[in-house]
């Protein structure tokens, strides 16, 4: 089986059993912000230092992503008649950000704001080179 490798670098902690998002903290002001950065967004100092984010967090908004965005800069492995619909939503993690993310279930019925959530990698396409690639996702609990 070929490596799985991350989507891209410096978004998660990988390989890991237990995987985290990178983001970074402020180290003037406190702010966090994924993915990590340079400058804080709050207060524009460069004293963002990367830390590992919660691994839970709760449901803040979701939505449906119906159709195959458009490509580039969308790399999934799939095709607009191969396209499956996938859940949207933002995670707010505790004492950090909320984070934009993709969602492992896109069925509205089986998910609710506010309800609890867990970082998951989950396979996403190929590189050019044939090697799978992981992105980052939310589950349910
Ligand atoms: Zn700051």
């Amino acid at each position: 089986m070929s490596k799985q490798i991350p989507l891209a670098p410096g978004l998660f902690t990988w390989p890991s059993d237990e995987p985290a998002l990178l983001g970074g903290r402020c180290g003037s002001c406190g702010y966090v912000a994924f993915p990590f950065r340079e400058h804080c967004l709050a207060c524009g100092l460069p004293e963002m230092a990367e830390v590992e984010l919660p691994r839970r967090g709760r449901l803040w908004t979701f939505t449906t992503q119906q159709f195959r965005p458009p490509a580039p800069p969308y790399a999934g492995a799939d095709t607009v008649e191969s396209f499956v619909p996938y859940g949207v939503g933002y995670i707010e993690l505790p004492q950090a950000c909320k984070v934009e993310s993709r969602l492992t279930v896109s069925d509205p019925a089986q998910l609710s704001i506010g309800q609890e959530m867990e970082l998951a990698i989950v396979p996403f396409g190929v590189t050019s080179d044939g090697q799978p690639t992981v992105t980052f996702a939310f589950r349910p609990v």
